[in-house]
């Protein structure tokens, strides 16, 4: 999943951006409220974690923001982050629209099981366990089956699966795929995204993901 970390300690940011790689998200990054509206306008992420303590735009005016705008802005799963002593003056503001709220400091793994959680929630991830005729693949702990075998998958790959498997019947083109899989400023060569489709076909059975010419590609759609 693209996540939009909005949060002005680069240490913090560093940090969270480091937890949530290692978890096969997407991280994009913004050090001020101004700057997170953009790249929410420009590459709509799945979700925003969200300091309040920012720079010039404070964080609940972000947030009332992004619940003015729109579908599917408006939407957008949005997890606080705030310090305790700041919650109390802030409870209000929360009431204007965040998914969930986090204390700074927190360990990672309560933020991932957090962002987990609202994602779960608020969609498309209706399911920890997606399904795909005897393809099986856990969004929690990142196993992936076939059948009775395993399959193990690089990050990318599982990333590609899980965007794929999330909305089944959708044609995902080759940029919806690249904005999904990497970074911005992280562009992939050329013909990466064919090379990673060819890996994962290899892995899960070449005819589970069809190519729609010049469109895209999308998981076949399933014999009864
Ligand atoms: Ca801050």
């Amino acid at each position: 999943m693209h996540i939009l970390l909005i949060e002005d300690d680069p240490f913090i940011a560093r940090a969270v951006t480091a937890a949530l790689e290692s978890e096969a998200h997407v991280v994009s990054y913004a050090a001020s409220g101004r700057e997170g509206l953009t790249e929410i306008a420009v590459r709509l992420p799945d979700a925003v974690l969200l300091d309040l303590g920012l720079p010039g735009m404070d964080g609940i005016d972000v947030l009332k923001t992004i619940r003015s705008k729109p579908e599917p802005i408006s939407s957008l799963p949005v997890i606080v982050v705030t310090a305790r002593e700041s919650l109390d003056a802030r409870l209000e503001g929360l009431d204007a629209g965040a998914d969930d709220y986090i204390l700074k400091p927190f360990h990672m793994s309560e933020l991932i099981a957090r962002l987990r959680a609202v994602m779960r929630r608020k969609g498309p991830l209706a399911n920890e366990v997606l399904r795909h005729g005897k393809l099986s693949l856990n969004t929690v702990t990142h196993l992936c089956t076939k059948g009775s075998e395993s399959v193990t998958l690089s990050k990318r790959e599982y990333a590609l699966l899980v965007a794929l498997m999330t909305r089944p019947g959708a044609i995902l083109s080759k940029r919806m795929i690249e904005e999904k899989l990497y970074a911005p400023g992280e562009e992939p060569e050329g013909n990466a995204i064919e090379y990673l489709i060819h890996a994962l076909r290899n892995k899960i059975g070449r005819e589970t993901i069809e190519n729609i010419r010049g469109l895209g590609w999308r998981m076949r759609k399933e014999e009864d």
